[in-house]
């Protein structure tokens, strides 16, 4: 799964000193020279260090050759034959195919190439070739359709062929001088790179020595050595993470002192009446959670993860008040202008008249606000202020900050949220909210070092959104005469196009193009509205009201409109493209439409007609479940997609399949919090662990140095 990225190399490139035979350049290596060590840069191998930790991204089976008789369908096999026939045609969809029959030992398979022509010359007639890969069954023979390819010699013929690791390559080096560089490397080189668990530490964790690692994952002989190897590798990945998690966590129990906040059954009681419904299961166990770590004295770190509508403003605003009330600041974080304005207004319209002293701080408040609003806080005359990242910039000061919510954490980096720590002085308490759900695995990772409140209940009398994938020009036709129908009912919708102003071609269209034509196609007759993030604010503010006052019917947006807006009356959504965001994206979206008395629609419009297309969208009309449907995302498509692009950046796991690797995971969580629990991590034999893990982590994670 690829989760690799710019940050993985920056992170696990240690520093090694020079006089370290790992530092080699690689230049060096025999049969290297300067050419191919310009091409292995292009992969980050500089050093005989990186190419040991330029792993293999799967091994091939190849220890047991089948006849074509013994082979499975869709299953990695191969075969040895000698090539008796070939041929090069063009197909009826005007590709190039080569083909060639493969003689192994009396029976036969076939094996295919497409636009690959050059391959006709290669394939020489007699030759003896291992072909490996998934073959399918047809017209009643075995077919491999670009399968991997050995050219053997004749000694070859009864060797057995063990297990070949395959790595990313970049054009100019083949899989086999890979292989075969690597293994070089491996057998001068791994034995002596120094083993930093201690030998116990191996015993308890069930891990075998990094050599020996290093040599399993590049040359096993059996592909349970492979995974043997691999389990180490990764086992210091994801164990080094959460170390750095746990000891982050330790050293923000123990030194942070962070007020103690005591909620008394009066201020609970006020601040409840303020709400004009009782509040759900959820939000009173939520409330219940984040009211013991308060009072502990020690900073809370507490993520409340909350399905779309659930009501993560009402727990938010709790918590804010309760600190208040103590006589602390509260600050309520939140990650784009319009989501920060609005939490404004429904702070506003819930404390009405009272007395809590409050303010808005985003940049479009203007320079004379701004600095009204940094004075009040250094003051200690506001109380309670609500914005965006413009609440930590660096001349923002607090008097007695106690209380910071984060809204919508996934829009945010792991590195802001210590930002408030440095404001405050101390540590204040930490309330972060998401309603992107995020997967377990990830959660894990992520934000090993939080609490976890799951909210799943919503608020009473919710109903589902209907969702439909529109596919072909009638099924279009009859979804707009039903928006139509129910916009002249008086209900509202949005309109979603994944960019800003369209491509050249005619079917990729903008929101600003879209904004021009519906108002003479589908939308004639209605009134139109138009937000997306490059306009003007001010005019996109003003359009927003209008659309929240019912006058405008419909809104052309970008994902601007994915977080937090709420306009009760629109129930109906239209998504172009639908094929072109991320599920739990898509869920969000369509979680606008289903915030009034009124049932939401969601249609996804799709041209697209790839399975993965079809099958993401289906995984959408058919669960509600955003928990479910991040799952889904997370597997197909990888934790990028998942969470944004920025999240993922920050994972360190190199070659970690969150989904796949997830008992390790939870093993390696164990293991480090004992560890730190246990204070075993303190003891000499710990310190080059330790230090290592200042060493990749330190600095993301804001570690402080003294461990
Ligand atoms: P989210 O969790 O997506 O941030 P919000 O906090 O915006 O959800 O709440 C969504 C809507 O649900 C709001 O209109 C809010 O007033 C309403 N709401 C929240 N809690 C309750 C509740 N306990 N009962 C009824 N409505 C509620
Ligand atoms: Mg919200």
């Amino acid at each position: 799964m690829g989760i690799d990225s710019g940050r993985v190399s920056e992170v696990t490139n240690h520093s090694v000193p020079t006089d370290d035979p790992l530092a080699t350049p690689i230049q060096y290596v025999s049969g290297v020279g300067p050419a191919r060590a310009a091409l292995l840069a292009r992969l980050e191998i500089h050093t005989v260090y990186d190419l040991l930790w330029h792993l293999p991204r799967d091994v091939l089976d190849l220890s047991q050759v089948k006849t074509p008789k013994q082979l499975v369908e869709d299953v990695i096999q191969s075969v040895r034959g000698v090539i008796c026939d070939k041929d090069a045609r063009m197909t009826s969809t005007g590709k190039h195919m080569t083909s060639a029959l493969f003689d192994c030992d009396g029976q036969y398979v076939r094996a295919t190439w497409f636009n690959q022509p050059w391959m006709f010359q290669k394939l020489q007639m007699g030759q003896l070739i291992l072909l490996a890969g998934k073959p399918k069954k047809k017209l009643g023979k075995w077919e491999f359709s670009h399968p991997t390819m050995q050219w053997l010699s004749d000694e070859d013929r009864d060797l057995g062929f063990g297990v070949i690791p395959r790595y990313p390559l970049t054009e100019g080096i083949r899989q086999a001088e890979m292989q075969k560089l690597t293994e070089l490397v491996v057998a001068a080189y791994a034995s002596q790179v120094p083993e930093h668990h201690y030998a116990k530490a191996l015993e308890r964790w069930k891990i075998v020595d990094i050599a020996t690692a290093l040599k399993q994952v590049h040359t096993p002989e059996t592909v349970a050595e492979y995974f043997a190897g691999r389990r180490r590798l990764l086992w210091d990945d994801l164990f080094e993470f959460q170390l750095g998690l746990a000891l982050r966590r330790r050293a923000w129990t123990t030194t942070s002192k962070a007020p103690s906040i005591e909620i008394p059954a009066k201020v609970d009681a006020r601040i409840r009446r303020l709400f004009s419904f009782p509040l759900t299961a959820g939000q009173d166990q939520a409330i219940r959670d984040l009211t013991a770590d308060l009072a502990t004295g020690r900073a809370m770190h507490r993520l409340i993860q909350a399905d779309v509508g659930a009501g993560k403003t009402v727990i938010a605003i709790y918590a804010m008040l309760a600190a208040v009330a103590a006589g602390w600041q509260a600050a309520l974080m939140a990650p784009t202008e319009i989501l920060a304005s609005q939490h404004w207004e429904t702070i506003e319209s819930i404390l009405g008249q009272s007395r809590v002293r409050r303010s808005l701080l985003t940049g479009r408040i203007g320079a004379a606000a701004q600095r009204e609003v940094h004075q009040g806080l250094e003051r200690g005359d506001l109380q309670m202020v609500i914005g965006t990242q413009a609440i930590i910039q660096e001349k923002v000061k607090f008097s007695n900050l106690g209380l910071v919510v984060i809204d919508e954490q996934h829009k945010f980096g792991v590195a802001q949220r210590s930002r408030f720590s440095e404001q405050a002085g101390f540590a204040p308490h930490m309330l972060i909210m998401t309603a992107t759900p995020i997967p377990r695995s990830l959660c894990l990772t992520q934000f090993g070092d939080l609490d976890l409140t799951v909210v799943s209940d919503l608020p009473p009398g919710r109903q589902k959104v209907v969702t439909s994938r529109i596919y072909g020009q009638g099924s279009k036709k009859r979804c707009w005469d039903f928006i139509r129908q129910k916009l002249k009912e008086g209900r509202q919708l949005y309109i979603v196009s994944p960019r800003i102003e369209g491509g050249n071609d005619d079917d990729q269209q903008g929101a600003e193009q879209i904004y021009r034509e519906l108002p003479r196609t589908e939308l004639a007759g209605f009134s139109v509205g138009l937000a997306h993030g490059q306009m003007d604010p001010t005019e996109r503010a003003r359009t927003m009201a209008q659309f929240r006052e019912g006058d405008l019917q419909a809104l052309v947006a970008t994902t601007v409109i994915e977080v937090g807006v709420d306009v009760p009356n629109a129930t109906l959504m239209v998504i172009l493209e639908a094929e072109r965001f991320g599920l739990s994206q898509l869920h969000q979206l369509r979680g606008r439409v289903a915030r009034g008395k009124h049932q939401g629609y969601c249609f996804l419009i799709s041209e697209a007609d790839s399975p993965e297309a079809t099958t993401r969208l289906h995984s959408l009309e058919e669960t509600s479940d955003g928990f479910k449907i991040a799952e889904v995302d997370f597997e197909l498509r990888g934790p990028g997609d998942a969470l944004g692009t920025r999240q993922s950046g920050s994972l360190p796991l190199k070659l970690a399949d969150l989904t796949r690797d997830h008992a390790l995971l939870l093993e390696t969580r164990e293991a480090a919090q004992r560890l730190v629990e246990l204070e075993a991590i303190d003891r000499p034999e710990f310190l080059p662990l330790k230090v290592r893990v200042l060493d990749r982590f330190g600095q993301m994670m804001d570690l402080p140095r003294g461990g």
